[in-house]
């Protein structure tokens, strides 16, 4: 459910009509929706109400500051990745002890900047890593809580490029050597075993794999114990999916992804810390863009439109399917017809989709890619020298830029010349 419906003919974005927030900010730009994002952050407290549990939200799905300062508000804890997301987090008022740091490639100033601004648990993914987190603690005179990521070798069955828990993945440990690697970092002296992570993958459509994963992890953690190790949380990672094709998607909602989750681990007496990402952003925003020509091919019309790969990168990397629709709401029994909808970037892979039944289009109009509030905005690049789209925020009737798009001269701007050229 999400907050972009029609109302006498046209998109709205809660109280505002897109086209109104299109005519102010010009095209593309992304608009989200507080009502939809704080309404799926609670999901997940209510899938968890009774449990203790902390909802670390995995900013990477979507940073904007404005969208973090709402979900701190509500409380929310973050999963980051890098020094820069940890320094998003704080930025935005997320205590350090409810922030983890996951990632396999942390260097020791991002270790050593969240040891100085507070952090819940570091998540370890390998044990060149153990060491080295080991050496900053110690030399900071600190103790780093962590966790150690294994990888419980399941087949999340989602696309090759967003699984992460099969064997042959670059993440966690193997779960056939943890009894092994959690004994080594226990004769760590920087390092405070607190608990075990995991993620498998992303845009997860069945809980089969998450069930048996963590079944797994349960057993891992009573072995765990009996080697006299204190496992007090289990971060279960993030990856329910979200329904990307309206009509025939039902993934399963976060309340019986919560009920996996207290059968599998609930008798464990841990606290259990979550990840998710894209089910919290993901249908909290759209990208509006405008077609600028509709051109006739051989056998094809293909619909140009002002936003392209470089804004919304998921199609040519992960052959995702966005619904798309016209901000005019088309009249009942409107005859639609195939389009394939591009950008105007150089590359054939800048194709949104293929043969996509529209109803027909004309160029001025206007378009709306739904679910496109994860991963879009944040995976955007300057790619042909397009500069970052804006993101715009709209809560109730009310709406405001939260990122500008940069002028030309801006982006210009930030190169430098060295006067030797
Ligand atoms: C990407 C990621 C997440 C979030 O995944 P979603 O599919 O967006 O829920 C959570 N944890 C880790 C470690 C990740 O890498």
């Amino acid at each position: 459910m999400d907050h972009f419906l029609y109302r006498d003919g046209q998109l709205f974005a809660e109280d505002v009509p897109v086209a109104e927030i299109a005519a102010q900010v010009g095209t593309p730009f992304y608009l989200y929706s507080r009502a939809t994002l704080t309404r799926h952050f609670r999901l997940f407290q209510e899938a968890l109400s009774g449990m203790d549990h902390v909802v670390c939200y995995a900013m990477k799905a979507a940073s904007n500051q404005a969208l973090l300062t709402i979900l701190a508000k509500e409380g929310a804890g973050m999963d980051v990745v890098s020094g820069g997301e940890y320094a998003r987090a704080k930025a935005a008022g997320v205590p350090g002890e409810r922030i983890v740091f996951s990632g396999v490639g942390k260097t020791w100033e991002e270790m050593r900047a969240a040891l100085e601004g507070g952090i819940r648990q570091f998540n370890l993914e390998s044990e060149p890593e153990m060491e080295v987190l080991n050496q900053v603690a110690l030399s900071m005179g600190v103790v780093a809580p962590v966790t150690i990521r294994v990888n419980p070798d399941v087949d999340a069955k989602t696309h090759a490029k967003i699984a992460t828990g099969k064997s042959e993945n670059k993440f966690g440990i193997p779960i056939s050597r943890a009894r092994e690697v959690y004994a080594h970092a226990a004769s760590l002296k920087g390092l405070k075993i607190v608990g075990i992570d995991m993620h498998i993958g992303s845009q997860l459509t069945d809980l089969e794999p998450f069930r048996l994963a963590y079944r797994k992890v349960a057993e891992l953690t009573e072995t765990l114990r009996a080697d006299g190790h204190d496992i007090t949380r289990l971060d279960l990672g993030g990856g329910l999916g979200i329904p990307y094709v309206r009509s025939n998607e039902a993934p399963p909602l976060p309340l019986d992804w919560g009920q996996v989750i207290r059968e599998e681990v609930g008798h464990l007496g841990c606290e259990v810390e979550i990840e998710p990402g894209r089910l919290i952003a993901g249908n909290s925003g759209i990208l509006v863009s405008e077609v600028i020509f509709v051109k006739s091919g051989e056998g094809r019309d293909f619909l140009i439109i002002d936003a392209a790969m470089n804004d919304l990168i998921r199609p040519a990397m992960y052959e995702a399917h966005h619904d798309i629709v016209p901000l005019k709401e088309p009249a009942p029994g409107t005859e639609e017809q195939p389009y394939d909808i591009v950008g105007p970037v150089c590359e054939s892979g800048d194709t949104f989709a293929k043969q996509r039944l529209m109803p027909p289009l004309e160029a001025g109009d206007l378009v709306a890619f739904r679910s496109a509030g994860a991963y879009g905005a944040v995976m955007a690049s300057e790619y042909n020298s397009r500069p970052l789209i804006p993101e715009v925020l709209v809560d109730g009737d009310q709406f405001a830029v939260i990122r500008p798009r940069p002028s030309f001269d801006e982006m210009i701007n930030r190169d430098t010349i060295p006067e030797w050229v």
